[in-house]
């Protein structure tokens, strides 16, 4: 299957979810993740139109997307995100080259970002990863300290624009879902990225800003 054929087929199912629900259209982005696949499939993706990508590792995103003869030299409008654990050595790097990044889930890791998105005079978006699951090997702010963490945030100057969650496999996706939209919605915060290849019709009666599918776009990942 095609890029275009996927990407068709999961725009369908979101749009028949969403009226099932009652809702009008849903205004949800697809980031189309593209760590481990072929440049070709990627190179295909943005031939026909995509500009929305996800990547989980800097080192690895940086050879695919630079603006020296990565995509990003070609295709100016590109809207990157960092959907991976980042480390604080690594926020220099991160602030280059992402547009949002969507994992930021510590104090220390919100004050490199926040020297570097200074330094760097650069717009980049900022999720906070919650841990919902409260899984032990997962990145992610544990719900509880997710106000200590907001309200560091604020008083540093970071903007916080929304949530980010993935579930732990084992449990219904849609409750982390609704928990992660609760928890956007009692801070105040505008966007969440939540939904993956095999849950995303769980997260569409949510309206999420941003569904993060790889697979089922791109197909299996290589190793
Ligand atoms: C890999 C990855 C995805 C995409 O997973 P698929 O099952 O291939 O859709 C989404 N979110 C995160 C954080 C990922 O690491």
């Amino acid at each position: 299957m095609s890029f275009e054929d996927n990407i068709a087929y999961i725009t369908s199912r979101m749009t028949k979810v969403a009226k099932h629900w009652g809702m009008d259209k849903p205004d949800t982005n697809i980031i189309a993740v593209a760590k481990k696949q072929l440049p070709s499939k990627i190179k295909e993706s943005l031939q026909c139109g995509h500009r929305l990508y996800g990547e989980n590792r800097v080192q690895d995103a940086y050879k695919v997307w630079n603006e020296k003869d990565g995509f990003k030299r070609d295709f100016k409008d590109i809207e990157l995100h960092l959907i991976g654990p980042l480390q604080s050595n690594k926020a220099k790097e991160a602030v280059a080259l992402f547009d949002c990044i969507e994992t930021l889930d510590r104090e220390k890791l919100a004050d490199a970002l926040k020297a570097e998105i200074e330094k760097q005079r650069r717009q980049v978006k900022i999720l906070v990863q919650v841990n919902t699951g409260e899984e032990d090997q997962k990145a992610g702010v544990l719900p509880n300290d997710l106000d200590k963490l907001l309200a560091h945030c604020r008083d540093i100057g970071l903007e916080v624009r929304g949530l980010m969650c993935i579930p732990p496999v084992e449990e219904p996706a849609g409750l982390h879902f609704s928990f992660l939209k609760e928890l956007a919605e009692r801070h105040n915060l505008q966007e969440t990225s939540m939904g993956m290849s095999g849950d995303f019709e769980k997260a569409v009666p949510l309206n999420p800003t941003y569904l993060r599918i790889g697979t089922a776009l791109f197909g299996e990942r290589l190793n």
